[in-house]
C-alpha cells in the first residue's frame, strides 16, 4: 500500500534522512518526487551471479552464499574493528573481512543467505573478499547481485542510504498517471512512467533499462519542444510590421558590390524577406561558418527596412566589430540614406557624416526618426534608447549575448509593436543540435563560402619547433604578410603557466622580431586605442599584432594571413577556428601554427581535429563530443536548457521529439486529452517564470 505522496518531505521516507537533509539540499532534493527523479550517472553490472567453484582472481562479480560463521574483534595493534565470516554454496567455501564497520556484525547472523559482490583474491587455498558489498538474499537485491546504480552524491550520503531511501520511495509512493500522450507511447514502443522510473533506478537488465532511458530523455524533449513550439506561437501571434521588398534598392546595391553573392546567401536573403513580409514577428537565426559572409545578407535586410521609413538596428558584441560593420555600411549604402545612420558604443557615438553626437542628441534624432539605422554594441539596450518604428532587430553574434540582452534589445519601440528578429552565430551549431538550442527559432544556413576561398593550412608545433615557426613567420612577412598572435591572458598570472598578450609582445619585441614593428590588442585598451589599432593594421602599418581573444568575433583584415595561437589548449574548438577565420580571407595562402603545453591524449586529439578538420559544423560536433555542451557554448548558452538526463548528443531522440511536439500541438485529438492539457499548463506556467 502506498503510504506516502510525492509531494512528501524526505524526511518521512526514513529517519536517515533527517541527518542528509542539507546534503540533499545540495542535490536539490527536498521531497519524495525530486528523489525520484534523481537518476543515476552509470551503473555496476554485479549482475553476474556465480558459484564459488567458478571465482577467477579479480573479477568482479557475486556470490549467493551461507554464513557457516562469524566473528568481529578489535585488532590488536591497531584497534581496528573487524568482521570476518566464511561462507559456502554448494560448489565451495570463501571468507570474506570488513574494517572499521561495526554495525555488520549486528546486521548478519549465523545461517543468512546474503549476496556478495566484489574481487575476490585466492590466499593460499583459500578464496578471500575484503570489504565486499553484501545483502541478505532477498526479492529484490539493491547493492549486490544486479545492475547497481551509481548515483551522483553530496556531502554524506553514501550510494547504500541513497539506493535504500531511492527504493523506499518506489515501494511506498502511489503509481504516476502517464502524461505522455498514449498514442506515442505505443507508436514508439516506449515502457509506461512507473516502470521507466522502477527500471532507471533498478534495473532488471541492460535492454530495460536501455527502454526506460529511451523513453526518460524523451519524455525531457519532447516537453522542451513543445515548450518551444508554444513559445513561437505565442511570439507569432504579436503584431509586427510588414515591411515590402524595395527591390530596386537592393538591385543597385547587389550591382555595386565587388562580389556576387553565393547561393546560400541569396537564399537565407530570400527567407528574411519573406518572413519580414508577414506581420507576424520573424524570429530567425541566420547560421554560417567564419567568413560565410552573413553580414550582407543581414545589411540587405536592413537597407530595405530603412528604405522604407522604418527603423533597424544592428548588435554586436564588441565596439571593433561594430564600428567595422558601420563602416562597411556607409561604403555600400547609397550617400542619400547617410544622415539616417548612426554609431552607437559605449565610448563612440557617430552619426554617418562622422559627426560626434552627444547621447542626448542621438536619443532624440533615433525617437524622431532622423536617424534609423543604429549600429552599436550592449550600450543599446544599456542606454535610454527608444525607437518610434523599430521594425528589424539584428543581432551579430548572437552566442555572445545572453536571453535578456536579447529580449531587451526587442523591446525597444516606443510602441506595442515587435521588430522582426535576425539572429546571426559563427558558433556553427549542428543543425539537429539547433533544434534543442533554439527550437523556437527558423533557421537560414550559409553552407558554402564564397568561391576562391582556400583552406587554411593548420599546423599543431611542437616546442622545439619555435624558432622554425618565428623563422617562418618573419620569412612571410619579408615579402608582405600581416600575423596575429594570440594568447589566452593579458597580463601574466602565475596561474597555469598559460602565455599572456603582454608578456608575448615584450619578448618578440626585445628579442624575436626586435627589428619588426608589433602592436597589441585586448580589451582592457580604450575603445579609441583598440580602433586606432586595428585601422593601422588594416592598412598594412605594421606586421604583428599580438592579440587577446577580442579578435576572436567578426573582425575583418583581408591581407592577414598568419596566425600563431599559444596556449591553444585552453581554447575551445569552435572558438579556435573562429580565431583561424579571421586570416584567409582572400585569396592568398594562409597558416595557422598551434602552441600548447598540454600534452595529454584529450588536448592532442581535439587540436589534430582542427589541423585535419576546415568545416565549423563538423568541428563543433567534434567539441561537443570531446568536451560537453558548456565548453562550446560558454555558460551564457548552455545556462538555457538544463537537461536532466537527455544529452544534446541524442540527435535521434531530438528529431523525434521535435516531430512529435509539432504534430501533437497542431492536432485537438492530443490537445484535448487531459492529461495532456495539464502538461501544457505546467510548460506555459515554466515559460512564463523563465
Ligand atoms: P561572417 O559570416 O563571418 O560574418 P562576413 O560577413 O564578415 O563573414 O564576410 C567575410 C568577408 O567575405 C567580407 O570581407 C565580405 O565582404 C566577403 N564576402 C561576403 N560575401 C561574399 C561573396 N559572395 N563573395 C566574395 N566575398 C564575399
Ligand atoms: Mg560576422
Amino acid at each position: 500500500m502506498p503510504k506516502f505522496s510525492r509531494q512528501d518531505h524526505l524526511t518521512r521516507l526514513h529517519s536517515i534522512a533527517l541527518k542528509l537533509e542539507p546534503d540533499f539540499k545540495k542535490l536539490k532534493i527536498k521531497n519524495i518526487g525530486d528523489l525520484l527523479w534523481h537518476f543515476p550517472n552509470r551503473y555496476e553490472d554485479l549482475s553476474q551471479i556465480k558459484k564459488i567453484s567458478e571465482l577467477k582472481e579479480n573479477e568482479l562479480i557475486s556470490l549467493k552464499v551461507k554464513i557457516d560463521s562469524l566473528k568481529s574483534y578489535r585488532s590488536w595493534r591497531k584497534k581496528i574493528f573487524i568482521t570476518q565470516l566464511s561462507a559456502s554454496d554448494s560448489s565451495g567455501k570463501i571468507q570474506a573481512s570488513w574494517f572499521g564497520q561495526k554495525f555488520i556484525s549486528q546486521t548478519l547472523k549465523i545461517g543468512d543467505e546474503i549476496y556478495l559482490s566484489g574481487k575476490a583474491q585466492k590466499k593460499g587455498n583459500i578464496w578471500t573478499f575484503t570489504s565486499p558489498n553484501y545483502e541478505k538474499v532477498k526479492y529484490n537485491p539493491l547493492h549486490s547481485a544486479r545492475l547497481v546504480p551509481i548515483y551522483p552524491l553530496s556531502g554524506q550520503i553514501s550510494q547504500k542510504q541513497l539506493r535504500f531511501l531511492m527504493d523506499r520511495a518506489l515501494q511506498l509512493t502511489p503509481p504516476l498517471a502517464d502524461r505522455l500522450p498514449a498514442e506515442i507511447i505505443k507508436a514508439e514502443n516506449f515502457p509506461d512512467i512507473n516502470s521507466s522510473l522502477q527500471e532507471i533506478h533498478f534495473p532488471q537488465n541492460e535492454e530495460k533499462l536501455a527502454s526506460a532511458t529511451a523513453r526518460l530523455k524523451f519524455q525531457e524533449l519532447f516537453y522542451l519542444q513543445c515548450k518551444y513550439q508554444l513559445a513561437k506561437k505565442q511570439y507569432q501571434s504579436l503584431p509586427s510590421y510588414s515591411l515590402s521588398l524595395n527591390q530596386e534598392l537592393l538591385n543597385k546595391i547587389l550591382q555595386q558590390l565587388p562580389f556576387v553573392l553565393t547561393l546560400d546567401q541569396q537564399k537565407a536573403l530570400y527567407d528574411i524577406l519573406a518572413d519580414i513580409r508577414q506581420n507576424k514577428p520573424m524570429n530567425r537565426l541566420l547560421e554560417g561558418d567564419v567568413g560565410s559572409g552573413k553580414t550582407i545578407v543581414a545589411f540587405l535586410a536592413a537597407f530595405n527596412t530603412v528604405s522604407l521609413g522604418h527603423q533597424a538596428t544592428l548588435m554586436a558584441p564588441t565596439e571593433i566589430l561594430a564600428r567595422q560593420h558601420f563602416d562597411n555600411t556607409l561604403k555600400i549604402l547609397p550617400a542619400k540614406f547617410r544622415r539616417e545612420i548612426a554609431l552607437y558604443t559605449r565610448s563612440q557615438i557617430l552619426s554617418g557624416q562622422n559627426k560626434k553626437l552627444s547621447k542626448k542628441e542621438i536619443n532624440e534624432k533615433i525617437k524622431n526618426r532622423k536617424i534609423n539605422f543604429v549600429i552599436g554594441t550592449h550600450s543599446l539596450i544599456q542606454e535610454a534608447v527608444a525607437f518610434d518604428k523599430l521594425a528589424l532587430v539584428i543581432i551579430d553574434e548572437q552566442h555572445r549575448f545572453g536571453v535578456r540582452q536579447r529580449k531587451a534589445l526587442k523591446e525597444k519601440n516606443l510602441n506595442k509593436k515587435v521588430p522582426h528578429l535576425l539572429s546571426m552565430t559563427a558558433t556553427p551549431i549542428p543543425r539537429t543540435l539547433a533544434l534543442t538550442l533554439y527550437g523556437d527559432l527558423d533557421i537560414s544556413l550559409i553552407k558554402t563560402k564564397p568561391a576562391g576561398r582556400q583552406k587554411i593550412k593548420t599546423f599543431l608545433v611542437p616546442e622545439e619547433k619555435r624558432v622554425a615557426a618565428y623563422d617562418f613567420l618573419r620569412q612571410k612577412i619579408q615579402t608582405g604578410g600581416q600575423a596575429f598572435v594570440i594568447c589566452p591572458l593579458i597580463e601574466d598570472s602565475d596561474k597555469l603557466g598559460l602565455k599572456s598578450v603582454k608578456k608575448e609582445y615584450k619578448k618578440l619585441n626585445q628579442t624575436v622580431f626586435p627589428d619588426l614593428e608589433i602592436r597589441m590588442l585586448h580589451g582592457k585598451l580604450k575603445a579609441q586605442e583598440k580602433e586606432k589599432i586595428m585601422t593601422d593594421f588594416k592598412a598594412g602599418k605594421f606586421p604583428i599584432l599580438v592579440a587577446s581573444s577580442v579578435v576572436e568575433v567578426g573582425v575583418d583584415i583581408p591581407q592577414a594571413s598568419l596566425m600563431l595561437i599559444e596556449s591553444a589548449e585552453r581554447f575551445g574548438l569552435s572558438q579556435l577556428h573562429q580565431f583561424r577565420g579571421r586570416i584567409g580571407r582572400n585569396n592568398q595562402e594562409s597558416f595557422c601554427l598551434l602552441f600548447t603545453s598540454d600534452n595529454s591524449q584529450l588536448n592532442k586529439e581535439r587540436l589534430k581535429a582542427l589541423v585535419k578538420n576546415d568545416d565549423g559544423f563538423e568541428l563543433a560536433q567534434i567539441d561537443l563530443e570531446l568536451r560537453g555542451s558548456g565548453e562550446i557554448f560558454g555558460h551564457k548558452q548552455s545556462g538555457l536548457i538544463k537537461l536532466k538526463i537527455a544529452r544534446l548528443t541524442d540527435l535521434e531522440l531530438i528529431k523525434k521529439a521535435q516531430n512529435w511536439a509539432k504534430k501533437v500541438l497542431a492536432n485537438k485529438k492530443y490537445l484535448e486529452q487531459d492529461n495532456f492539457q495539464k502538461i501544457i499548463r505546467q510548460l506555459k506556467q515554466e515559460m512564463h517564470l523563465e
